[in-house]
């Protein structure tokens, strides 16, 4: 890992295993940082910070942009890395590191001559009121398994373009694309301490990293209940935070539409990096006058999904990332048929000869008859896709509504007025209409209720790296009439 300027070893330090979920065998282990790590990489932070806001932000942009031609240099290895300790197809994977990684690198430079603050009249005269975009000052970036590389990229560049520095911790799952990336952060020629990256739990090292009073905005990507833990340890100290949570997206299939496109599209953004995406569909609702058609046609498509070596190109389908995820989508599903949900296909844990040591589940698709099923109401994260069937747009939005998660929503839908109820009644931070994801960079990806507060990516996402300082000026000196009597 590396600690402010150092690269720090396993040597006399507790150690992570790092598995490949294809297989099941070990890959790697990266060292377990300890407080004194944590210490040592926020002091290094605040030291650079001042030197690093200092330079322009055309200067902090060039820095960036070399980032993201290093990254492009390396795509392939960068890519294989991600398949290997996350089983994501290597195809996903290649757009993970060129289109995302490389992606939030060049997008964030575009800031370099975006800052502007505000000049405003004041209620005297001869003054003004100046507020200016300043940075925080150090932040702590903690990021999960399922996008091990691109989650790192979204948090580093805004806060690198603001002016900020950063400690990053990834998930333990996948720390390896980001020690990747710190070996290019520091090709890039990033000064000493602006960003560190350790690895460790989030128990204690990410918790020891939130709660220190050098830390003044923390941004995470992850599950709710971290969110939850987090936001209660930053108020510790006031720090601001930003969360990036779960979804449960559903996904709405009028009868007005071509269902074999509605299922294609359906069966993307569920299966993509095997529904282990917080925007994908997790609950796909269909109009009960194409129900049947719609399920025969989806089904049918998921029959064909190749699961298979992360590594090759014409594999649809890798592993789940843990034994540990992969028992929770089998306790659901298992709950969902106790429930009273109905096996279309899949249901059980996969076989992929060659491969017997991994965490592999089928391509499942169940119908659910109540919008009140586990399944319906917690987010899955894997293969598995339940159906239901509505009545009428009502009824479709009322059942889209009702979750505790407010991330993304999808429509597919040929009739504009139901398009306009769709956008202005789905309380959805993201929405889709007749298209699935992935989101823009230059868009602004925003969750709801327990989805998140503020939110990635865009002019908005940016924003949020900066706080305001105000400056109330004068330009005359002030006369003893202008001041209190016991003043003058
Ligand atoms: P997770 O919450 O288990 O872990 C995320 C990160 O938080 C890890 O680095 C972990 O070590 C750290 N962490 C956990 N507890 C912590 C604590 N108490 N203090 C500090 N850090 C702590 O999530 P995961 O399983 O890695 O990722 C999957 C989840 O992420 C899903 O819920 C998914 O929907 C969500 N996600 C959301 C988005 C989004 O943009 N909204 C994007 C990707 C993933």
């Amino acid at each position: 890992m590396r600690v402010g300027s150092a690269w720090v070893g396993p040597h006399e330090r507790d150690t992570i295993d790092v598995i490949d979920p294809s297989s099941g065998h070990l890959i790697a282990n990266v060292p377990v940082a300890t407080p004194e790590d944590a210490q040592r990489a926020l002091e290094a932070a605040h030291q650079a910070q001042p030197g690093w806001a200092a330079r322009t932000p055309v200067e902090r942009g060039s820095y960036l942009r070399r980032v993201g031609e290093l990254v492009r240099a390396d795509a392939d290895r960068l890519a294989r890395l991600i398949s290997q300790e996350e089983g994501k197809p290597l195809r996903e994977a290649r757009v993970e590191i060129e289109g995302w990684t490389a992606g939030f690198f060049d997008y964030f430079t575009s800031f370099a001559r975006a800052a502007h603050g505000e000049l405003l009249p004041s209620d005297n005269r001869d003054e003004e009121i100046a507020i200016r975009k300043v940075p925080y000052g150090v932040c702590v970036g903690i990021t999960p398994w399922n996008f091990p590389s691109a989650m790192v990229a979204r948090k580093v560049a805004p806060a690198l373009m603001a002016g900020n520095t950063i400690v990053v911790k990834p998930s333990s799952t996948t720390p390896l694309s980001a020690l990747a990336l710190a070996a290019i952060f520091e090709e890039a020629g990033l000064p000493p301490g602006v960003v560190s990256v350790l690895t460790g739990p989030g128990g204690t090292l990410g918790d020891a990293l939130v709660r220190n009073p050098i830390t003044q905005l923390v941004t995470l990507t992850g599950s709710v209940g971290a969110g939850e833990k987090i936001a209660a340890g930053a108020a510790q100290n006031l720090a601001a935070v930003s969360l990036e949570l779960g979804g449960k997206a559903p996904f709405i299939v009028m009868d007005d539409v071509d269902i074999d496109s509605a299922a294609r599209h359906a069966l993307t953004v569920r299966f993509q990096n095997n529904g282990q995406v917080c925007t994908c569909n997790e609950r796909t609702y269909v109009h009960r006058r194409v129900f049947d058609e719609f399920v025969d046609r989806y089904v049918s498509l998921a029959r064909q999904l190749r699961l298979g070596d992360p590594l090759h190109d014409t594999t649809d389908l890798g592993p789940k990332v843990t034994q540990e995820e992969l028992a929770k989508v089998e306790r659901m599903v298992a709950t969902a048929r106790s429930e009273g949900a109905e096996i279309l296909t899949g249901g059980r844990r996969a076989q992929v000869p060659g491969f017997e040591g991994g965490f592999w589940y089928e391509p499942t698709v169940l119908v659910a008859a109540r919008n009140d099923l586990e399944i319906m109401q917690q987010e899955i994260f894997g293969p598995v896709s339940p159906v239901m069937a509505f009545d009428d747009i009502d009824h479709a939005l009322d059942l889209a509504n009702d979750s505790k998660y407010g991330l993304s929503a999808y429509l597919f839908c040929d009739d504009a007025h139901t398009v306009r109820r769709f956008v202005a009644e789905c309380d959805f931070g993201e929405l889709y209409v007749n298209k699935i994801g992935p989101e823009q960079l230059n868009g602004h990806h925003t969750g709801y209720r327990l989805s998140g507060i503020l939110g990635d990516d865009g002019t908005y996402g940016f924003e949020k790296y900066s706080r305001r300082r105000t400056t109330y000026t004068s330009w005359r000196t002030a006369t003893a009439a202008d001041l209190m009597p016991f003043t003058a």
